[in-house]
């Protein structure tokens, strides 16, 4: 795991007006910031009330970034009811077609990255902004036209096999193959990350070289999110690209 890299004092940067303290738990979407570019839509789940540790008391420092995962991975529908489920959030979800998700307030501590390296100080869930991608991540099966790449380490694989009867070529991955991300899906994901440097004051850290967009398996080792298959250096640049632009006009 990479160190991680101390955040400028958000304090220094004059952001305390960005983030209203003691703002009301859930605020009209048409308030929220609003990505242009992609396929241009936001659409607002904020009613299925997934849970949330309640507004942040300090500005978010980063973005985490994380796949839907599982069976269901491709319906959004699915995805939420299993956030549900198991009392997690994220804030947004990115679909395969570019259609950005609001799910939870991004000014509400969502519950995507517990357990995970401190950033900035602080538990990555208080610290950072949960975007997830829907994908369905590894399986050590070949499926044709996913890559197969370095395997998940060890303890995901045996978990893994827990959850699939101890097959035991969960066990002995030599490699695995794993879901690609469509060039929509990550350009919308790009214009909504960078639309969030600039709403909370993220752009002037990203632009002075130090890391703002993480990837779940950065902060916690033992989850395989967002994965090899994610192009999380070639994300990380088009976000500042972006960031660079006067507004967030989408990459060509
Ligand atoms: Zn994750």
């Amino acid at each position: 795991m990479p160190p991680l890299v101390p955040f400028i004092a958000l304090a220094a940067l004059g952001l305390a007006g960005v983030l209203a303290l003691g703002a009301p738990a859930v605020v009209p979407v048409r308030s929220l910031p609003t990505p242009r570019g992609g396929s241009g839509t936001v659409v607002d789940l904020t009613h299925l009330g997934l849970p949330h540790g309640g507004a942040r008391k300090r500005p978010p420092a980063a973005v985490v970034v994380h796949y839907s995962a599982g069976t269901a991975g491709g319906v959004v529908a699915d995805i939420a009811k299993q956030l549900l489920q198991h009392k997690a959030s994220y804030n947004y979800l990115v679909d395969r077609k570019g259609t950005v998700y609001l799910l939870l307030d991004p000014r509400n501590i969502a519950h995507h990255a517990g357990g995970g390296a401190l950033v900035d100080g602080r538990s990555p869930n208080e610290a950072t902004i949960g975007v997830s991608f829907v994908n369905v991540g590894w399986t050590p099966f070949n499926r044709g036209g996913w890559p197969r790449l370095a395997p998940p380490p060890v303890e995901i694989q045996r978990r893994a096999s827990k959850w699939n009867g101890d097959d035991p070529r969960f066990l002995n991955l030599a490699s695995a193959s794993w879901e690609p991300f469509p060039a929509a899906q990550l350009q919308a994901g790009m214009v909504l990350v960078a639309q969030l440097h600039r709403d909370f004051g993220l752009a002037a850290n990203a632009l002075a070289g130090n890391r703002t967009v993480f990837g779940h398996d950065d902060l916690a080792p033992w989850k395989a999110d967002p994965g090899p298959a994610f192009p999380m250096d070639a994300f990380q640049q088009g976000v500042r690209q972006l960031l660079r632009r006067p507004s967030a006009t989408p990459l060509s």
